[in-house]
C-alpha cells in the first residue's frame, strides 16, 4: 500500500515568524475508524491520521497540535523566539511519517507548548496522544508515563479553565480523568472521577454508559485487592 495516496500537502503560515511552508496533510477518505478505545484513542485502518497531527516551522522551530497552530499570542510567539529559535537546526521534513519520528514531533510539540506557556489543557492533549503512540509501539511504560503526565495537565485544565476544554464538555472530561487513572493503577482516584461523572444529570448517555462499564471493571479489580 502506498501510504503517499492519503497525503497531499497544504500552504500553512506560521504564526511565530510569518514564514510560509507545506505543511502534510492526511486526506479526509484516509480516516477510516477501526476501533475505539475506552479513552477516545482511535485505531484507525490504513494509514493513523493521528502521526500527522503535529506541524512544524522549520525555520523558527516551532512546533504544534494542528488544531492550535494559529493561536498564538505576542508573549508566546516572543517565548518561542527566544528560548526555541536560538537553538533550533532546521531539519528536512520528511513525507510519510513513522512512530519514531511521530514520537519526535509530538515531543517537539510539547517543548513549544511548555516554554511559550500554552494552556494545560493543551499540553494534556499532547501528553495524552504521545501514550497513544506508545500504545501503537506496545511501549507500556513509556505508554502510562505519559498518560500520567496527562492526568495531571488534565486535572490542572478542570481545575483552572472553563468549559469545554480541549473540546471535552465537564462530564467528559471527569470520565476522562477517571479512565486515564483506572489505566494507571489509581483505581481511588478512578473511582473518585467516575462518581462525579454518576452523581451528574447532564452526563450524556454515551458518557454515562462508558463511564459504568469502566466502573465495572474498578469494583472488581478493588474485589480482589481485598
Ligand atoms: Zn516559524
Amino acid at each position: 500500500m502506498n501510504l503517499e495516496e492519503y497525503l497531499y500537502e497544504k500552504n500553512v503560515e506560521c504564526p511565530v515568524c510569518g514564514n510560509k511552508f507545506k505543511a502534510i496533510e492526511v486526506k479526509q477518505k484516509a480516516y477510516v475508524v477501526d476501533y475505539r478505545d475506552s479513552d477516545f484513542c482511535v485505531h484507525y485502518k490504513n494509514i493513523n491520521p493521528l502521526l500527522y497531527d503535529v506541524w512544524i516551522c522549520q525555520l523558527c522551530g516551532y512546533a504544534s497540535l494542528k488544531r492550535t497552530f494559529s493561536d498564538m499570542s505576542f508573549k508566546r510567539a516572543e517565548l518561542i523566539k527566544k528560548y526555541i529559535t536560538t537553538k533550533w537546526v532546521a531539519k528536512e521534513s520528511e513525507k510519510v511519517i513513522d512512530y519514531e519520528s511521530a514520537i519526535k514531533r509530538f515531543k517537539l510539540a510539547l517543548i513549544s507548548a511548555q516554554i511559550s506557556k500554552a494552556k494545560a489543557s493543551e499540553i494534556a492533549s499532547i501528553c495524552l496522544k504521545i501514550a497513544w503512540i506508545y500504545r501503537f509501539m506496545d511501549n507500556v511504560e513509556n505508554e502510562k508515563q505519559f498518560l500520567q503526565y496527562a492526568i495531571d495537565k488534565y486535572t490542572e485544565a478542570y481545575l483552572q479553565e472553563s468549559f469545554p476544554v480541549e473540546n471535552l464538555d465537564k462530564t467528559t472530561a471527569e470520565y476522562l480523568i477517571g479512565e486515564l487513572n483506572r489505566r494507571v493503577g489509581n483505581l481511588e482516584e478512578a473511582v473518585t472521577w467516575f462518581n462525579k461523572v454518576m452523581s451528574d444529570r447532564t452526563a450524556s448517555e454515551r458518557i454515562m454508559k462508558l463511564c459504568r462499564e469502566q466502573w465495572n471493571i474498578v469494583r472488581e479489580k478493588l474485589k480482589i485487592n481485598e
